[in-house]
């Protein structure tokens, strides 16, 4: 993070301490029913991706320039190749709400790796509300990059099926659709 002084910013701080407290307490809610996240190959830790100061959101694949990693607002965990987080969230979206976090689609944040074939699937949440609204939305107009889960239907369809309009998906967040 040494590359981000003087880009880090009071507001900044707090956005990453408020995104920091909802995602840890998230973890905890999932950790008593033995829910656990993966551990991302680049970091080796559960956090796959956090504050991205300008010059790191640019290099990164199909990221919005207005990303919600860019002000601390939003954050990657890594998720199980069963997508137990992810599920677990489906699942319990009071939850989610509760620790105030909106989530990127899932079947926009599961991208499969070139080389060995297999997915690489992470949970984006943030604290900062997506112009729909939705606790869970689509971040791009762009093709899903993954099949949907068995949640999705359970939940009904009415929370995930929003799609942004031209020109809105930037205001979201990043875009995953990555074949
Ligand atoms: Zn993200």
């Amino acid at each position: 993070m040494g590359r981000a002084e003087g880009y880090v910013t009071a507001e900044i701080n707090a956005n990453i301490d408020a995104t920091l407290l909802a995602w840890n307490g998230l973890l905890e809610d999932m950790a008593a029913d033995g829910v656990y996240p993966g551990v991302d190959q680049v970091t080796r830790t559960a956090v796959a991706s956090g504050l991205r100061p300008p010059g790191v959101n640019a290099r990164t694949q199909n990221a919005a320039t207005d990303s919600t990693h860019l002000t601390g607002e939003g954050g990657d965990v890594q998720d199980q190749a069963e997508r137990d987080i992810m599920r677990w969230c489906l699942r319990n979206l009071a939850k989610v709400a509760a620790r105030g976090l909106y989530l990127e689609h899932p079947q926009w944040t599961s991208r499969r790796d070139p080389k060995t074939g297999k997915r690489d699937p992470w949970v984006h949440g943030q604290t900062r509300r997506p112009r729909s609204g939705l606790r869970v939305y689509r971040p791009s107009i762009d093709p899903p990059s993954a099949p949907p889960l068995p949640e999705q239907a359970e939940n009904g369809v009415a929370i995930y099926d929003y799609v942004p309009q031209e020109g809105e998906d930037a205001a979201t967040d990043e875009s995953s659709a990555v074949a």
